[in-house]
């Protein structure tokens, strides 16, 4: 669904110039998850913010379903690292103003929105401002509103990083149950090595100045996805 390729990005400042991809391709299947892992400042939110169609490439291209990306998709939905929730907002209008644009009734966008905040445990807060919210709250307020649009491609930047474990095992679980119910394709920046090989098809590890594709670890086969073994089922309980 996504082929990058060969693609540099440079930032120039007054000061100097930074290469901080250089030439990285890969391909992106779909219904794929893909993680990546690398070091803070290797260039992980560069590349999804060049996919996600917020940046361009200074070199190379990235195409999804073999045309050009020049800008943000609707097909496309980026989870960013510090969430960018709008703080005059409630929870609940944060994930509805998210579903606008589609053909929904007012309704029916109250329901979709009920849902998956009902999925990251925060109905209850539905009408607080996200500033009333712990941290991790406002990263699952982030979590549900990208999910609701159902997009086909979701990028996740950290995206269970601020949660607790049992919250965060909980959340993995649900994303690949909608991964696999919708056939939908992630690519995941994760620092969790753990989370990495539990959620994906595929793992790049980037290395840093330049940041470039330095090795790609695929993991076989069917995984055994479960964590039967502990409760964590009814840890809200
Ligand atoms: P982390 O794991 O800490 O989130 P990262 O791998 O996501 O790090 P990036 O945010 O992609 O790293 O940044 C990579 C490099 O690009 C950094 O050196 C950063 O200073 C630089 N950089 C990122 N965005 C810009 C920008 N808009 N202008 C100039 N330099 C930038
Ligand atoms: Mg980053």
């Amino acid at each position: 669904i996504v082929s990058i390729q060969q693609v540099s990005k440079q930032f120039s400042t007054k000061q100097k110039q930074e290469i901080v991809l250089d030439k990285v391709s890969f391909d992106v299947n779909k219904g794929e998850i893909i993680a990546i892992l690398g070091k803070s400042g290797c260039g992980k939110s560069t590349l999804l913010n060049l996919i996600g169609g917020f940046e361009q490439a200074s070199k190379g291209s990235i195409l999804l379903d073999g045309k050009e990306i020049r800008k943000p998709s609707k097909r496309c939905v980026m989870l960013m690292q510090n969430y960018a929730l709008l703080p005059w907002r409630s929870v609940e209008k944060n994930v509805a103003l998210a579903l606008e644009g589609e053909k929904l009734t007012k309704e029916e966008i109250d329901e979709k929105a009920a849902h998956y905040l009902t999925m990251v445990g925060l109905l209850d807060k539905r009408k607080a401002l996200p500033s009333e919210l712990s941290g991790g709250m406002q990263q699952r307020v982030a979590i549900a509103r990208a999910l609701a649009i159902q997009p086909e491609l979701i990028l996740m930047d950290e995206p269970f990083a601020a949660l607790d474990t049992f919250t965060r095992y909980y959340l993995q679980d649900e994303l690949i149950q909608i991964q696999q119910r919708e056939q939908t394709t992630i690519v995941l920046v994760t620092h969790d090595i753990d989370e990495a090989i539990y959620l994906a098809d595929r793992i790049f590890i980037m290395s840093a100045n330049p940041g470039r594709v330095h090795k790609e670890i695929a993991i076989k086969g069917s995984k055994p996805r479960n964590r039967a073994d502990t409760d964590f089922q009814h840890y809200r309980e």
